[in-house]
């Protein structure tokens, strides 16, 4: 009887991820399901074996592997979920006014904004909106491949692009794409930053790019890590929603506040748009979640203060790994990736062993090893481990 509840239990969770779309719900999920992430359709085998069972196994545990805060929340938001426990075991509670706080910080209109669990919800939720009858997506490779998964999942298909030799995204490639497959896109994906490289796409080429597809034809931005960077070349989408483009942007409270998992992020679109996506959209967001989110917004202050502590930290490992004579791609996010010049799977299961927790493979870059920037102890390990790591001698089954 017990067993048969645990199985249905399982298969009511797996339906409702299904339907939901969602990649992953949990740290741990992420990161033992990697190759699920990354469009494969198979978790990866790194670290797999050896997931953390405990509390104490994963909180001993180096988590440079799902680019979070590993700094926390910040106490405005802490506090301000604190003070709204009132409300969690109602229905009926006064908004937190969370629509209108994220219309104020990026500008645009209440009404151009959706609520989701998460930005991974926006991903699927647009897949679904828009690939229906076979329509696919057009984006990069690799990316965070999520919405390529999702297309997948719904018998849809994605015509994927190479980066550049200097990883950069070719808009120009993908602009004659998009001309001449018009026909069969239901819309084209950009990540930026892109995940997993930290690289940009500067606001000329985002302005070009919108500028010579086909007109209507709609662009999903994905903006999760807007918030850590800083060259001059890069801005923010939302302006061209505010213009009425066909563009949607996503965004996420899981990276820069912290919150991950506690599932909120949002998008921003013209209505038309948002009224195809709102069909599809999950249930309620959790109330402590949205107070967080506001009490986020307005914490400018502990924002800057991540992203200093990040970005510092960010570029002195980026040094020291180049000491070592390693090429480091040069990140505008709160991750970065190291080229080993060796296979990245048995070098992440190496790390596991060491206690640290980093990125998936992200084929075809199945050479480099993506680290997501934690607390200065976290680098530090992460320092130790790599050298250990490295110096090891390379088996046959590494040098693939
Ligand atoms: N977009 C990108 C580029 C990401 O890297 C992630 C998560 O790592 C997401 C979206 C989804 O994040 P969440 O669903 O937690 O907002």
């Amino acid at each position: 009887m017990k067993e048969r509840n645990a199985v249905s239990r399982r298969k009511f969770v797996g339906g409702l991820a299904a339907a939901l779309g969602y990649v992953s719900t949990g740290p741990d999920l992420d990161v033992f399901a990697q190759g699920r992430a990354a469009g494969q359709g198979r978790p990866a085998a790194a670290g797999a074996a050896r997931a953390p069972q405990t509390e104490a196994q994963y909180d001993a545990l180096a988590k440079l592997a799902n680019n979070e805060n590993n700094f926390g929340i910040p106490d405005s938001v802490m506090k301000a979920m604190t003070d709204h426990w009132k409300y969690a075991g109602r229905y009926g509670y006064p908004g937190a006014g969370v629509q209108q706080a994220i219309a104020e910080y990026d500008g645009v209109k209440a009404e151009n904004v959706m609520l989701s669990h998460g930005s991974g919800e926006i991903l699927s939720i647009i897949g679904t909106a828009l690939l229906q009858g076979g329509k696919k997506v057009l984006g990069v490779d690799p990316t965070y491949a999520s919405v390529y998964s999702h297309a997948s999942n719904i018998k849809s298909e994605a015509i994927r692009v190479p980066l550049t030799k200097d990883y950069r995204q070719p808009i120009d490639q993908l602009i004659e794409l998009a001309n001449k497959h018009k026909n069969e896109l239901g819309f084209v994906y950009i990540c930026n930053p892109n995940n997993p490289t930290g690289v940009i796409v500067k606001k000329q080429e985002i302005k070009k790019l919108l500028d010579s597809i086909p007109a209507g034809m709609p662009v999903l931005i994905d903006e999760a890590y807007h918030h850590y960077v800083n060259d001059p070349d890069y801005a923010t989408s939302m302006p061209y929603v505010a213009e009425g483009r066909p563009v949607v942007v996503a965004r996420t409270f899981s990276k820069i506040a912290g919150m991950a998992a506690l599932r909120i992020g949002y998008a921003v679109a013209p209505t038309d748009l948002l009224q195809k996506m709102r069909v599809y959209q999950g249930g309620a967001i959790n109330v402590l979640a949205q107070y967080g989110a506001v009490a986020a917004l307005k914490d400018k202050a502990a924002m800057a203060e991540v992203k200093a502590k990040t970005i510092a930290l960010r570029e002195k490992t980026a040094k020291d790994l180049k000491a070592l004579g390693y090429e480091v791609i040069p990140s505008e996010a709160n991750f970065f990736m190291v080229g080993l010049r060796r296979e990245v799977q048995p070098v992440i299961a190496a790390f596991r062993e060491e206690g640290v927790l980093v990125g998936r493979p992200f084929p075809p870059m199945t050479q480099h090893l993506r680290v997501s920037v934690g607390t200065p102890e976290e680098m530090d390990r992460f320092m130790v481990a790599f050298k250990k790591v490295m110096s090891a001698p390379v088996t046959t089954s590494q040098q693939g």
